[in-house]
């Protein structure tokens, strides 16, 4: 296995797996930072190749464009959590790869995910595992009357997951998902949804980005508002728990942790390797935003102190708003609270995410406020 021998400094090449958004704003980061970046991407041309210095077009499962990519650069991440572990593997041969194919593995499903939370001692909701449709009822009485079925791996964003009020209806759903292995998890009534953004460098010294509360839509993150509107005393366990999952994993990178608030406690929901969406705040309202500390933990450099610099409500600009009569980008450009982060995708569907835009501004309440008022100007959008 290859590691690090010395710190990357300007001037290396970072190879990142995976060219949507997240990859398109690493590489922006670390061009900023005078790194030169590599994409492995099995698309002809997307949000990061557009932005990059080299783009190797290959399937992730490709040992010849795998092989490109170690020669081509100094260190490897990914922005993609389904890259088969393996080529992870492969790649980790021949050039120094972080996160860990073993936490890349843990994150890509459900179950190997909540056996860890449950082995690791970090709280999570109840489920079990169903592998046929005879198992339903045994599943769903476990439950308290309401429940989530989940296929266990590629579910993202609200696809191959559904809340379900009966064994009959979780059995429709798990049908529907083609009988695959599906986690069944109670149905959690939380007060809120937070995530927390944690950077962990090669000396296992950790730097927790402050804890960001989610508003979903559709299963899809519509804002985040940091700071979060939750008790010191909650912000401190979710700053706990991230420390205690990246620690259990013995990570190297940037990693997110999602999170259900009920009451003063906190259940793990899930776990992404790489920077993610309920972060991108971080780059208009941190010092160092989550892709640059990505950099940093790759290149072998320490993870910084993290500072928030202004409040900030994120808004998520899917397909959805763009394909509607009154979008313009224009108002958005005329805002001075609003900084716009376009992905450069070809094409805007509904529920495709094609940009985003964090509001800053001295007054959180305000900008909260700002952001409703923008959003009920789309009847039907944001409902
Ligand atoms: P996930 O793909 O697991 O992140 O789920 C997407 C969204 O669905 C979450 O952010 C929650 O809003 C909702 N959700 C997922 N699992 C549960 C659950 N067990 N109880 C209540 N809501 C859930």
């Amino acid at each position: 296995m290859k590691a690090l021998q010395q710190p990357l400094l300007p001037g290396a090449t970072l190879g990142v797996l995976g060219g949507g958004q997240l990859g398109r704003m690493f590489s922006q980061a670390a061009t900023r930072m005078g790194y030169r970046v590599a994409v492995l991407d099995p698309a002809e041309s997307g949000p990061a190749a557009e932005v990059s210095t080299h783009h190797l077009c290959y399937a992730y499962d490709d040992e010849a464009g795998l092989t490109k990519l170690a020669e081509l650069c100094d260190a490897v991440t990914t922005e993609f959590e389904n890259v088969p572990a393996q080529s992870l593997r492969f790649l980790q041969q021949h050039v120094p790869v972080s996160p860990a194919p073993d936490a890349v593995e843990i994150a890509q499903s459900r179950i190997r995910e909540k056996t860890f939370f449950v082995q690791n001692n970090i709280p999570t909701n109840h489920h079990c595992l169903v592998s046929s449709s005879a198992q339903i009822d045994d599943a769903f009485s476990q439950m308290s009357g309401k429940a989530v079925i989940k296929t266990t791996t590629l579910g993202y964003d609200g696809k191959g997951q559904q809340v379900c009020n009966s064994a009959d209806e979780m059995r429709t759903a798990f049908e529907s998902f083609g009988s695959v292995e599906c986690l069944v998890e109670d149905f959690v009534h939380f007060d809120l949804e937070v995530s927390v953004i944690i950077a962990r460098d090669t000396n296992g010294q950790t730097q927790v980005f402050p804890v960001a509360e989610n508003q979903h839509r559709n299963g899809i993150l519509d804002i985040s508002i940091v700071p979060a509107r939750v008790s010191s005393t909650v912000c401190a366990t979710a700053e706990k728990i991230a420390r205690q999952v990246a620690d259990s994993l013995d990570y190297v990178g940037v990693l997110a942790i999602e999170m259900f608030v009920v009451g003063d406690d906190i259940l793990v929901n899930e776990i992404a390797p790489r920077p993610h969406n309920s972060g991108h705040y971080t780059i208009d309202a941190t010092d160092h935003s989550q892709f640059d500390m990505q950099v940093r933990m790759m290149c072998g450099l320490p993870s910084l102190p993290v500072q928030q610099t202004t409040p900030v409500v994120m808004l998520n600009v899917l397909g959805d708003l763009i394909l509607s009569d009154h979008f313009s980008w224009q108002a958005l450009m005329e805002n001075p609270q609003v900084h716009i982060h376009e992905y450069g995708k070809a094409a805007a569907r509904a529920g495709r995410k094609m940009a985003h835009v964090n509001f800053t501004g001295s007054d959180a309440d305000q900008l909260l406020t700002a952001v409703n008022q923008y959003k009920a100007q789309f009847p039907g959008v944001f409902s």
